[in-house]
C-alpha cells in the first residue's frame, strides 16, 4: 500500500512491536483513535480511518474541547488501520520511542470534506462526543502545520 511507504520506510518490524502491514476497510463507520503518545515531547495523535489508513496529526496540547478553541495538528503520514489499536513501547532509539497509550477510540461521520482538504467530523467517542474540524491552516508557511478545532453541535463556531 504506497500510502504507507513512509510510515514503513521510518520503522523497522524487527525492532518496534508497532504494526506494520496495511489491511482494507470494511464496510462499516468509520473508526478513529487518539493516542496519547509520551515520546519525547508528549502528544496525542489524532487519527481517522480513510481510503484503508489512518490520516493523522500529532496535537502537541492535547484535542481541544470548548467549542472556539483551537490547537495545532501537525499532519504526519498515514498509518495503517491496525495502528487503531496499538498500545505498548517503542524502543529507545526507535521513532517516536516512548509510550502509547489509547485515549480515545470509536467511530466518527464525515460531516463535510473541503477542497482545500479541510474536513469536519462528528465524533462518536467514550470520551468525545461531537464535532471537531482538521483546517490545513498552513502556519507559520508549513504545510504540515493544520488547526484542530472544536465547532458547536450544528457545526457552526
Ligand atoms: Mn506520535
Amino acid at each position: 500500500m504506497a500510502r504507507l511507504s513512509e510510515y514503513r520506510r521510518k520503522r523497522d518490524p524487527k525492532k518496534t512491536p508497532e504494526p506494520f502491514a496495511g489491511r482494507r476497510g470494511r464496510n462499516k463507520a468509520p473508526i478513529f483513535v487518539i493516542q496519547r503518545h509520551a515520546a519525547r515531547r508528549l502528544h496525542y495523535d489524532f487519527r481517522l480511518e480513510r481510503g484503508g489508513a489512518l490520516a493523522s496529526w500529532a496535537v502537541p496540547k492535547g484535542i481541544p474541547v470548548e467549542p472556539g478553541d483551537r490547537r495545532l495538528a501537525v499532519h504526519v503520514e498515514d498509518h495503517p488501520l491496525e495502528y487503531a489499536t496499538f498500545e505498548g513501547e517503542i524502543p529507545a532509539g526507535q521513532y517516536g520511542a516512548g509510550t502509547v497509550e489509547i485515549w480515545d477510540s470509536g467511530t466518527y461521520e464525515l460531516l463535510e470534506r473541503k477542497r482545500d482538504g479541510g474536513l469536519t467530523v462528528r465524533l462518536a467517542g467514550e470520551r468525545l462526543q461531537g464535532v471537531w474540524a482538521l483546517v490545513p491552516a498552513r502556519l507559520d508557511g508549513d504545510p504540515k502545520n493544520w488547526l484542530i478545532l472544536k465547532k458547536r453541535e450544528d457545526g457552526k463556531a
